[in-house]
């Protein structure tokens, strides 16, 4: 039983009381010194913190102009007040927006300001205290850089990057975030975030491929390290055993099947996901990204292509070949990167792909817009891509779709609650307050349209819907992966 009070959904989505401070906690554990070291940043809180902060600060505001503006552009309109998922679920007034921001804002004022110097009282500017830093580290780690405030802001004003910019400071004066940088530190030793070793992985990517036969009774491969193969699959690792996960990377390898694509996962590059940009630490984002490089150099492929994963596609979309190019030395007829939704829609509008929609008559299904595809990224050669793509997959695969409400989808989605490096069971409390928006408009489209099943692209997403969807009365299986419903709907060509 939850510890903390579960919203109640209401008819419709309301702006809750206010309740200053309520999450005022002590914000997600704090990384220990070794997972600070291994990122390469101080292992402990440093003496002289508030210096070093300000120099980060000041770096920051040089290095990327849109913070300076950010931080100088808000007229205090209001119009970001209650578009927030996480203001939403708790009512407190530091998880508006604006206040969010106000958080660095204030000590902008004070420290890079003239008027911040001089009166600070008369324009709203504190100094750097350590009960500051703390209200940094709690309300910056309340915030899933989902960017839906930003999509509201006449100024375009974008928290999700104060935020990051205000995770990066932390880092750097010795206060990270434990789970974050702990599972970066998983990927630069192991290489995934789940710590699977390539013995394990290979054998669960057998398990598998038995799984797929014994249910269809088509050999279906899912390749790993194969050298010289024409794709590389990059995907999240949690693709390879989790719920629903594990049933969209049978549905890629279906796909690939059908197409007799030349394809490999990579036990090097067995991550998709970068939480390098959680942390704002372009930094530890290069190192993660440049895995893949080597993976695709190593491997000799000619094509990669990203599996299910909102941050990992926003991050390949953005910056992969900043990050890690020029990939010239792939085939350039394709994106580069490509990803998996793109990949099967090529196919299905070439009509080479072949499905039996009854498959999943089981199924009525909505799609859950997931925000780092949605406002992050695109998809394909056309505006709106990162809509139309997924939603094509699914109505090729399924007689029974029905959206949700139309500004709680496209650009407007609210987050799962879970994203932005806060998928942690130390945060529940704040992931379930968080999910209350998506489950109110779950709950319309179950009981408008008898909707059975969310389907989503993103990694995160699913495990965050997995684990709060029961806190609101519905079961947890009802998160389900795109390709899960292409694959039980592709008719399967048994291998020559
Ligand atoms: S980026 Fe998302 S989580 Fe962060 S303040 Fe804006 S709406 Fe809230
Ligand atoms: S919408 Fe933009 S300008 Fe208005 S209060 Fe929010 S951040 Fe400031």
């Amino acid at each position: 039983m939850a510890k903390f009070t579960v919203p109640v959904i209401a008819e419709y989505l309301e702006t809750p009381k206010l309740q200053p401070d309520v999450m005022q906690g002590a914000g997600p554990f704090v990384a220990k010194p070794d997972m600070q070291k291994a990122l390469g940043f101080p292992e402990q809180l440093v003496d002289d913190w508030q210096h070093v902060a300000l120099d980060k600060m000041g770096e920051l505001l040089k290095k990327y102009r849109s913070l300076q503006v950010y931080m100088d552009a808000c007229v205090k309109c209001g119009a970001c007040t209650d578009k927030c998922h996480y203001m939403l679920g708790t009512g407190d007034p530091k998880n508006m927006p604006v206040a969010r921001q106000d958080l660095m804002r204030k000590v902008y004022r004070r420290y890079f300001t003239l008027a911040g110097k001089y009166f600070p009282k008369l324009v709203g500017a504190v100094d750097l205290t350590e009960s500051v830093l703390d209200d940094w580290y709690n309300y910056y780690h309340q915030c899933s850089e989902c960017r839906r405030c930003s999509v509201f802001c006449p100024y375009g004003i974008d928290t999700a990057e104060v935020t990051m910019a205000a995770r990066e400071i932390l880092a750097s004066v010795g206060r990270g975030q434990k789970y974050a940088n702990e599972i970066i530190g998983k990927v630069y030793t192991i290489g995934n975030n789940l710590g699977l070793p390539e013995p394990a992985l290979r054998n669960t990517l057998e398990g598998l491929e038995e799984d797929i036969f014994d249910d269809t009774g088509v050999a279906v491969r899912l390749p790993l390290d194969e050298k010289g193969a024409d794709i590389l699959l990059v995907t999240p690792s949690a693709d390879f055993f989790a719920e629903p996960h594990v049933d969209g990377l049978m549905g890629y390898a279906k796909v690939f099947h059908q197409m007799g694509a030349s394809w490999t996962l990579s036990s090097h590059a067995s991550e998709a996901a970068n939480f390098g940009l959680f942390i704002g630490s372009y930094d530890n984002m290069r190192r993660l990204t440049l895995r893949i490089r080597e993976a695709a150099l190593e491997l000799g492929v000619k094509r990669i292509i990203f599996g299910e994963c909102g941050h990992a596609w926003r991050v390949a979309y953005s910056f992969l070949n900043t990050l890690a190019g020029p990939f010239d030395f792939l085939d350039p007829r394709y994106p580069i990167p490509q990803h998996i939704c793109e990949y099967t829609y090529d196919a299905l509008q070439a009509g080479l792909l072949t499905f039996d929609k009854s498959a999943n008559d089981h199924r009525v299904v909505t799609f859950h817009d997931s925000c780092n595809v949605a406002r992050a990224s695109r998809m394909g050669n056309m505006a709106g891509g990162q809509f139309i793509i997924p939603r094509a997959l699914i109505k090729a695969s399924c007689n029974h779709f029905h959206d949700m409400a139309a500004d709680t989808i496209h650009d407007q989605t609210f987050c799962c609650g879970g994203g932005g490096g806060l998928l942690t069971d130390d945060l529940l409390e704040l992931r379930v307050k968080g999910a209350l928006p998506r489950m109110q408009a779950l709950k319309q489209v179950v009981e408008q349209h008898q909707v059975t099943h969310m389907a989503a692209i993103c990694a995160i997403c699913k495990s965050q819907f997995s684990k709060v969807l029961p806190y609101y009365g519905f079961e947890m299986d009802q998160i389900i992966s795109v390709h899960q419903l292409v694959g039980d709907a592709l008719v399967l060509t048994p291998s020559e």
